[in-house]
């Protein structure tokens, strides 16, 4: 199938009709409300432009659409601010018009309305539920062709308590559960009857979604089965779920591997990890010469695929002479997040034949884990001795290897 890409947002021209990809009787155009920020998911990028596996969130819920035989045209409703967006979005076998959003829900769903032409059934959808399913939509365009309007709706499984207002964390009741539904998108209307709800909505009246104005309008509502799987995603514990959901979580892992070896010298202290040892000899090197750090900071590197510690330090440059190998890591861990990764956990083994580092790995993980910004308990640290052989075994030098996973962030 040819991919139609139509990238122009029609500003100057919202009033025009996208062309149907189907001859059906019943016109169908879906409302993909991309208009929110998503500030709440705490990332730098818009959340609709995440990566879920291979695709965006965005494409993702316009692909079910695309794909859905039912659904002749799209209208993608997206942020102003987000210029790149419309070159980020492709559909192979469904017309997509993208238009700017306003500044409320309902004020984009109004002019993706616009832009929609004459199609007898608009479906609109959020683009923070990327896991819906054709059968979904065609269960609602079938209930709204009879009904006017219709929702998915699913059956509340926890006890709903209504809290007391202004006393804070008091129960005032609790609602009974069997009339309850909590309501999903897509939502399907009949275009009279979105007009009418989206008329109300210019009027002032605030809503959640479209199904409230049809109702406040005096139209009946039908309720099909939602699906459980449709998930909306708010927070950053849905974007990990739905990361799962999409087989994500594997393919936005990295993983690293790094090693260092330093050699003992007559004098110490030994500086092991961001952690001062009581020792005779001590690590040589142009900066601290802690090998821990650096076999840490070059599987964070590899991880990310970044280069190495002596490319970003190199030790012909007078700026890292004597630097703290811990402020070195910092500053990686701050390189690799903008590459968009996150350290996930590290796995470290020291092989000394002396000192015994056993006393000092709690620490060693503590102030690691400080400069990564993460939890100690995402850090391991083993010591191992070398039994004698070579020169690690012979107490000449201490070497290092590290693992470092990382995440994708964003
Ligand atoms: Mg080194």
């Amino acid at each position: 199938m040819k991919s139609i890409r139509l990238w122009t947002l029609w500003r100057a021209c919202l009033h025009d009709s996208v062309a149907p990809k189907g001859a059906a009787a019943v016109l169908v155009t879906a409302i993909v409300a991309a208009g929110g920020q998503g500030t709440r998911l705490g990332s730098e990028r818009p959340k609709q432009l995440l990566m879920l596996g291979d695709r965006t969130m965005l494409q993702r819920s316009v692909d079910v659409f695309d794909r859905c035989a039912r659904v002749d045209a799209i209208v993608l409703v997206v942020p102003a601010n987000i210029v790149e967006l419309p070159a980020l979005v492709s559909t192979d076998q469904t017309p997509i018009q993208i238009v700017e959003g306003g500044v409320r829900r309902q004020d984009s769903v109004a002019r993706g309305f616009d832009a929609a032409g004459s199609s007898d059934i608009i479906v609109v959808h959020d683009a923070a539920r990327p896991f819906c399913s054709s059968d979904l939509i065609v269960r609602t365009i079938d209930a709204a062709s009879r009904y006017g309007a219709a929702i998915p709706g699913l059956p509340p499984h926890d006890t709903v308590k209504q809290r007391s207002t202004g006393s804070g964390g008091f129960v005032s009741r609790t609602l009974a559960r069997d009339g309850l539904v909590l309501a999903q998108t897509p939502q399907a209307f009949l275009h009279e009857v979105l007009d009418e709800a989206l008329r109300l909505g210019r009027q002032g009246f605030e809503a959640t979604d479209e199904a409230v104005l049809a109702e406040r309008a005096g139209h009946r509502v039908a309720i099909v089965e939602g699906d459980p799987w449709n998930i909306k995603i708010t927070t950053q514990r849905d974007l990990e779920v739905a990361r799962g959901l999409s087989g994500a979580s594997v393919q936005t892992r990295r993983v690293g591997f790094g090693y260092d070896l330093h050699r003992l010298v007559p004098g110490g202290p030994l500086l092991l990890g961001g952690v001062s040892i009581p020792y005779d000899h001590g690590l040589a090197g142009h900066s601290d010469a802690d090998a821990v750090c650096h076999a840490v900071t070059d599987a964070i590197l590899g991880a990310a695929a970044a280069g190495d510690i002596g490319r970003h330090f190199p030790d012909t440059d007078p700026r890292w002479k004597g630097v703290s190998s811990i402020a070195l890591l910092r500053n990686v861990v701050e390189l690799v997040r903008g590459c968009g990764f996150a350290v996930v956990n590290l796995d470290v083994v020291v092989v000394a034949e002396r000192p015994k580092i056993a006393p000092y790995v709690d620490l060693m993980r503590k102030a690691i884990a400080d400069a990564v910004g993460i939890e100690s308990a995402a850090v391991s640290v083993k010591g191992k001795t070398n039994e004698g052989v070579d020169a690690t075994g012979r107490g000449e030098a201490i070497a290092t290897h590290a693992v470092a996973m990382l995440s994708q962030i964003g």
